[in-house]
């Protein structure tokens, strides 16, 4: 029997520094067009793909501000830095023939469309990728709680963080090799044991409005769409 996607409907977070590849700021051209490829194959296979991009390669207000800039002036170029990253990727998409929307939340009339939900969902639904770009459009948030809101307001089955590690560890792999990785974690588990998935308005909002959230390695070629087939990809997070 032919296999069917474990989803439907996803919102899907990348962050700046996924766009950044090797690099550590920037954007690498060969990295948005393996990940358009990828979520074209999502596309091929019928699913709705919401993505929210972060913009860490580029500012992050919290950084500027440790250099002596205004907090929200940071974040306000912090979320223009999305919109930047949304533009390039759109572009790859659509020189892979991926038909793609970006809505910010920033209104920027002759670039971008301003966020409108019920926009977004007949997007979806006539099969376009939606990319969300400027945050939550408020300074003092991150983009990971612009992807729990943008999932829960969009209805996703599921909200997709990509990470560079294959999911939630009880320490850092990077630093330990005896790291041990989770399969399965609830929300008030990860806070408990402040593990730093997301940040706690992230989780909170997870939690409360209980939004699943898969946290899965995205440099590892093919697993967006292994997981999608529902193998069991990175850790799992409910309630
Ligand atoms: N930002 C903000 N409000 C939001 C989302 C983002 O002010 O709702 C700013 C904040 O300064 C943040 C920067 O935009 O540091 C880039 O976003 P983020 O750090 O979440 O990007 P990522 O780490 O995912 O690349």
């Amino acid at each position: 029997t032919e296999r069917r996607p474990a989803y439907q409907r996803i919102l899907l977070k990348l962050s700046g520094e996924a766009l950044a590849g090797d690099a550590d700021m920037g954007i690498d051209p060969r990295v948005l067009n393996r990940m358009a490829l990828e979520v074209g194959q999502l596309v091929g296979i019928g699913v709705q793909i919401g993505i929210v991009l972060g913009g860490g390669n580029i500012f992050r207000g919290a950084e500027l501000q440790a250099n002596g800039l205004d907090r929200v002036a940071g974040d306000h170029m912090g979320m223009l830095a999305t919109v930047m990253n949304g533009l390039a990727l759109r572009d790859a998409m659509e020189r892979n023939n991926i038909r793609t929307r970006i809505l910010s939340a920033i209104p920027m009339s002759g670039i971008v469309d301003h966020y409108d939900r019920r926009a977004a969902i007949r997007a979806l639904q006539s099969g376009d990728v939606c990319i969300f770009v400027g945050g939550t459009g408020n300074p003092f948030f991150t983009t990971d709680t612009a992807a729990t809101l943008r999932g829960i307001e969009i209805q996703a089955d599921v909200v997709l963080k990509a990470t560079k590690v294959d999911g939630v560890y009880d320490s850092d792999p990077f630093k330990n090799p005896e790291a041990v990785k989770y399969d399965y974690l609830t929300f008030d588990e990860a806070l408990e044991k402040k593990l730093g998935v997301m940040d706690l308005t992230a989780i909170c909002l997870c939690r409360d409005q209980k939004m699943p959230l898969r946290v899965f390695n995205m440099n590892k070629p093919g697993a967006l769409l292994s997981l999608l087939m529902g193998d069991a990809e990175g850790t799992l997070l409910g309630n």
